[in-house]
């Protein structure tokens, strides 16, 4: 992998062959360098910006370690930099103490919401679990029917109270339906705008309170890009989030956003979107996503 990655930064990191440690100035190339990469992989602008100083001051005046040319060594720097900042191993999913587990999906519309409830779901059946599937976006004529085909498709059941009841009481009576019949997880599919506004936010508050979430996961569409440093502050200040889910990184995304969202909001990537149908989720794994984005 660090092959790979060398001979991108080939170039860059020239200057600092030969050095016994890195120096200031010839830093500042393969800086350049890596401050392209995060550019390219769409990495929002001031998450790029403060992640390069934070390379910057790790590598200054580092010591060279014997048997290590200082290029590499550099590189495993931006590497390890990258994984930490994307929180360095995988971030399971919370658990409650007792009674089911509440996950609120949240998210704009078209972002996969209903799409990543489905797995979620299916995720957990295949993990011996019982979830529930609750359909609360009552908004989109299509999305209650589309979450019953998909729990159909998956072999789990939906709680639904058609599109007439609000939000907050369809995840309310949701959770009670999980807890009075044994389901150790309830996940609920909320609705989404197709930009961030007020009646979202004020709506998704109503459902939180409402229902006592475990985990609020901001389902985001990985082709966003640099937009998703936007979106991720909006939904963290105003509703608080615990975790994402990053989806469509099956497109040619090179998926910058994931670095945007642990940033903007320290909360945690749970799981990856790989394709469209219910098999297509995967836990999300630092280590991969920094060298998908270094490119
Ligand atoms: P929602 O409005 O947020 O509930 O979005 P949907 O779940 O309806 O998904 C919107 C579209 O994106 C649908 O056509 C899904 O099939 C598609 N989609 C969702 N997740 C993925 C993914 O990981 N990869 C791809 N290629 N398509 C996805």
């Amino acid at each position: 992998m660090f092959d790979e990655l060398s001979q991108r930064f080939e170039d860059a990191v020239k200057g600092l062959r030969g050095q016994a440690a890195i120096s200031e100035t010839n830093v500042d190339g393969a800086l350049r360098d890596v401050r392209r990469a995060l550019l390219e992989a769409d990495v929002s602008l001031p998450v790029v910006k403060e992640f390069i100083e934070e390379v910057r001051r790790k590598a200054v005046g580092a010591e060279v370690v014997r048997g290590v040319s200082p290029d590499q060594q550099f590189i495993q720097l931006v590497h390890a930099q990258l994984v930490e900042t994307m929180g360095g191993a995988n971030a399971p999913l919370a658990r409650a103490a007792e009674g089911p587990t509440v996950i609120l999906m949240a998210g704009l519309q078209g972002a996969g919401k209903t799409t990543a409830t489905a797995k979620l779901g299916l995720h957990l059946k295949e993990q011996g679990r019982r979830p529930l599937l609750v359909a609360a976006d009552i908004y989109r004529p299509a999305a209650i029917d589309q979450l019953q085909t998909l729990g159909r498709q998956i072999g789990v059941e939906v709680f639904s109270l058609g599109s007439e009841t609000s939000p907050e009481a369809i995840a309310a009576a949701g959770v009670a339906r999980g807890r009075e019949e044994g389901f150790d997880t309830v996940l609920v599919d909320t609705a989404g705008r197709l930009q961030i506004d007020t009646a979202m936010m004020e709506e998704m508050v109503r459902i939180r309170e409402a229902s006592h979430p475990d985990e609020v996961l901001l389902v985001v569409d990985s082709m966003i890009g640099q937009e998703a440093a936007d979106l991720t502050r909006a939904f963290h200040e105003q509703v608080g989030i615990t975790g994402a889910v990053l989806t469509k990184l099956d497109g040619d995304s090179r998926g910058g956003a994931a670095l945007s969202i642990r940033k903007v909001s320290g909360a945690p990537i749970k799981f990856i979107g790989t394709g469209e149908k219910v098999e297509a989720l995967q836990p999300f794994h630092p280590e991969r996503m920094a060298s998908r984005i270094l490119g």
